[in-house]
């Protein structure tokens, strides 16, 4: 694998390389504007010189016959690479040492269903907490960490609300690259414990998410920070691309038939994003049948910029303070706001948020009807897919796939004062008894 020089690019505050990148990105054939369209080679840069505007990857599609392509995919691995032909990586990266997540469990939630009133047999939970470090964050790490090694980043970082700092420090030591993350101070010990036992660097910031993302955006223009890939920055278009996989399972899963309805909870709105491009993607390869959809987000009522502005009917997100028990999608002010509104207003769907209680019953709801442990970003969802029921936005007869990005055991704290001992007892059948538990 070539190393390569990288160089501050001034016009974009972006590290870029110089020379021809001597590297195999797959079926991307360049990053292009999401803003004015302008298209520039594969680099690890991820603003637009021309606007400022946000950089994606780009593909030339389509691949050819659906379904020899589709057949290809059904015979890869059960992780994401089974995708590797529709992402920005090389065709055999299942062989690079890698957290090889995804290909997670896609639960026919019938109790659920019952509980909130949708049809048995049309609501599934996406369950993300399956994966290695029991987020949907392996997803983009992954994408994120092959672009890393193409660049000759020698030190992965990233800003986080937790679950990235955990996927980030683990990927790097499986694949030996160093790391050094940062966070808000004030996590859940779940996070922080993870974060930190991979052996990587961990700093804490005084701050909330929104400082510690503009602080890790002055690192990236500083010397201190030259050869370093901040997987949600300055590798952002890559980093993105994991969050296509949900697409790609939820479809295929389904029987390669898309889901009529989603609910996707929102932090910066990167993956809501990309779930929606992963989809489109599938509809102009022929993978799927092309059929309507309607993506809703789901935030926090403590930290909701999106869904307050969806409800103003605004196109601009205003940035707003996070206090919301639901840490993993506090971010005050989401880099990909308006695109979400827009996905949301162009798919017939909407953004809605529940407050910190709605989201503690929601996580015991899931957990009582299904079995399935969510942290809060899965109350979040959960809680307002069943507003969204009882609004009547969400058709009951249709197919809803709700996203459980997280697992509840980094987030015990929301439920713990809840979910205590039924009765402590002396080791006695009478005390049994006396306790009144016998079914
Ligand atoms: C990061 C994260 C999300 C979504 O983040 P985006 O920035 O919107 O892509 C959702 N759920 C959990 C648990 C997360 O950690």
């Amino acid at each position: 694998m070539a190393v390569q020089t990288v160089e501050t690019s001034p016009a974009t505050g972006a590290t870029a390389a110089t020379g021809t990148p001597a590297v195999d990105f797959g079926p991307a054939s360049g990053l292009s504007c999401r803003e004015c369209g302008t298209r520039f080679e594969l680099g690890p840069i991820f603003a637009c010189a021309e606007c400022f505007g946000p950089l994606e990857v780009a593909y030339d599609l389509p691949l050819g016959d659906p379904e020899a392509l589709r057949k290809k995919i059904e015979s890869g691995p059960a992780n994401i690479w089974r995708y590797a032909p529709l992402l920005p990586v090389p065709a055999d990266v299942a062989d690079k040492p890698n957290l090889n997540p995804g290909w997670t469990k896609l639960v026919k939630a019938d109790n659920l269903a019952r509980e909130i009133g949708v049809e048995p047999g049309k609501l599934f939970v996406k369950d993300d907490s399956g994966n290695p470090t029991h987020s949907f964050k392996d997803r983009v790490v992954a994408q994120a960490l092959e672009a890393a090694r193409a660049f000759g980043f020698t030190t992965l970082s990233c800003s986080s609300t937790g679950n990235l700092a955990g996927a980030v420090g683990a990927a790097a030591a499986r694949a030996g690259f160093r790391s050094c993350v940062f966070i808000p101070h004030d996590l859940e010990q779940g996070k922080v414990v993870m974060a930190a036992v991979y052996g990587g660097e961990l700093v804490g910031i005084e701050g909330n998410y929104d400082d510690v993302n503009r602080f890790c955006s002055e690192l990236i223009g500083d010397p201190l920070g030259e050869g370093w890939g901040f997987v949600n920055v300055n590798l952002r278009p890559y980093y993105g691309e994991g969050s296509k996989t949900l697409a790609y399972e939820i479809c295929e899963q389904l029987g390669w038939v898309l889901p009529d309805q989603l609910v996707i909870p929102i932090a910066s709105g990167s993956q809501l994003t990309k779930i929606d491009k992963g989809l489109k993607e599938l509809i102009a390869l022929g993978l799927v049948e092309d059929k309507p959809y309607k993506i809703f987000g789901a935030q926090a009522e403590g930290c909701s910029p999106v869904s307050a502005a969806f409800k103003a009917g605004q196109d601009v997100v205003r940035p707003q303070k996070p206090n919301t028990i639901a840490k993993s999608l506090a971010i005050g002010n989401p880099a990909d706001g308006p695109y979400v509104l827009d996905i949301a207003r162009r798919t017939g769907g909407a953004v809605e948020d529940v407050d910190d209680q709605q989201v503690v019953d929601a996580i015991k709801l899931l957990a009582r009807t299904e079995g399935i442990f969510a942290e809060t970003a899965g109350g979040v969802t959960v809680g307002v897919t069943r507003k969204l029921v009882e609004a009547g936005l969400i058709d009951p007869a249709l197919t809803t796939v709700v996203l459980n990005t997280g697992d509840g055991l980094k987030t015990l704290d929301a439920v713990a004062e809840t979910s205590q001992a039924s009765a402590t007892i002396k080791p006695s059948l009478e005390a049994f008894r006396s306790a009144g538990l016998a079914g």
